[in-house]
């Protein structure tokens, strides 16, 4: 494999942060407490939440899960279903819409304006028009999101049909997600992903022909099979593509994905280690800079001209409400987190049954708050302490003054005062930096 002096310069003189391997068990950073931390007994705590008025100065956010795929790719960790038909697709979103509409109810949300809406899964475009229409016709009777700020809408490329991309503009998608993740078809096909890059390149006019407000790619740095010379082809094809913004994740690997099984049985897979995966993060970001984009977090660039935004991400890192829907989802309400039963029939029987969906849940502390802002907006590259120490009644600096110092004598992040400001070789390890600021009982746990 090829290292490129550019990409090298950008890692920092100490590392022993590095690990140098893609081990099982490497996770990205969503939430804060883990997730293994949650509970059944916290789920009144949940309830409550959902039964008592909500603050309406806190934004409010809708994520519904379809959790459906053509195929399941070998490094995927999500809920989803491969082998549903017409009629359980069908019967999961009334479900999902009685979900919405039962939340709608509860005096946490009733009343309160949405300010975005998320489709995500599994992939939200593989459910027809016929079956997308009346949902959302009813979402939109449920929780009315005219004013919210953003819609956003998970795409995978052999989904789309110039009618479904109408249909999408038509129902008011302002953020369209397409995963192309590679553009190499040997990489799209050992990855187990369902499309190819002439179904990539079929789509492509039609998105561009209805104006989407907001084109994001996503890629993944460090598919099995990939080299230096593919990734820069997949760099170059992505800022030929035109997106508004373009979200680069490197490749991990949670227990629960088929690589990460296939790897403890003692089966070899190779997947770039920590160190050329950055090298190759590093580089796309530098040509995504030199085509017009500028950073606006450690996995997201942003067309500079185009002023677009990420909203949900940027309400969900600072503690906007955000209901969860669909099976398995993750809801976060007045500091309580939540997540709804991950299994099939479980939950299609609660919502027939008009039960609430709860599986488990945590209670945050006031500090535990205060973490977890802190380090989702890490995530972005620039922390002010002060607002911080503002919004929670706690100084973060007087926490973790030490840790900065640390991370700062490594070259990973430039403090002044109460201002953080990420190094690019920090943003580029950062979800491996968030640990250090864990509460000591969670740091060495697992995370899901
Ligand atoms: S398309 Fe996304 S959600 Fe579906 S299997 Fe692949 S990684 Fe998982």
């Amino acid at each position: 494999m090829e290292v490129s002096t550019e990409s090298t310069r950008l890692e920092p003189a100490t590392s022993q942060l590095d690990l140098a391997a893609t081990d099982v068990g490497s996770v990205f950073v969503s939430n804060y407490p883990p997730y293994s931390f949650w509970s059944e007994e916290a789920i009144p705590a949940a309830e409550r939440a959902l039964a008592e008025p909500g603050d309406p100065d806190t934004p409010l956010g809708l994520y519904l899960h379809i959790p459906f795929c053509r195929k399941r790719c070998r490094f995927c960790y999500f809920r989803v279903f491969t082998d549903k038909n017409a009629e359980q697709i069908q019967g999961y979103l009334d479900a999902l819409g009685s979900e919405v509409e039962r939340l709608a109810e509860m005096p946490a949300v009733r009343d309160r304006k949405l300010h975005f809406v998320y489709f995500g899964g599994g992939t939200p475009s593989y459910i027809a028009v016929k079956q997308l229409e009346p949902l959302v016709e009813r979402l939109k009777a449920a929780m009315p999101w005219e004013h919210a700020d953003e819609i956003a809408f998970e795409c995978e490329p052999g989904t789309l049909t110039q009618s479904k991309l109408e249909a999408l503009r038509e129902i008011g998608v302002t953020r369209l997600s397409l995963g192309i993740e590679n553009f190499d078809d040997e990489i799209l096909e050992i990855n187990g992903r369902a499309h190819l890059s002439k179904e990539i390149e079929r789509v492509r006019e039609w998105i561009h022909g209805l104006d989407f407000p907001q084109l994001n790619v996503d890629l993944i740095a460090g598919m099995l099979g990939e080299t230096w010379e593919t990734w820069r082809d997949t760099v170059q094809k992505t800022i030929d593509y035109d997106p508004d913004s373009v979200t680069v994740y490197q490749m991990e690997l949670p227990f629960n994905t088929r690589f990460s099984r296939q790897k403890l049985s003692g089966e070899e897979i190779e997947i770039a280690d920590w160190q050329t995966k950055r090298a190759w993060h590093a580089y796309a970001f530098e040509e995504f800079e030199k085509a017009g984009f500028e950073i606006s977090s450690g996995y997201t660039v942003l067309r500079a001209d185009r002023k677009s935004r990420f909203v949900y991400r940027d309400a969900v890192w600072s503690g906007a409400d955000m209901l969860g829907t669909g099976v398995s989802s993750f809801s976060h309400l007045r500091g309580v987190h939540f997540q709804n039963v991950d299994g099939w029939d479980d939950y299609m029987q609660r919502m027939q049954a008009g039960e609430s969906p709860i599986q488990r849940a945590f209670v945050t502390t006031a500090r535990e708050r205060l973490v977890r802002e802190m380090i989702l907006t890490m995530k972005r590259g620039l922390v002010d302490l002060a607002r911080l120490r503002d919004k929670h009644g706690e100084d973060p600096l007087a926490l973790f003054a030490d840790r900065f110092d640390e991370l700062e004598a490594q070259g990973l992040l430039r403090r002044d005062g109460h201002r953080v400001e990420l190094e690019r070789a920090g943003l580029l390890r950062v979800d491996q930096l968030l640990p250090g600021f864990y509460d000591e009982r969670y740091r060495n746990a697992r995370y899901t």
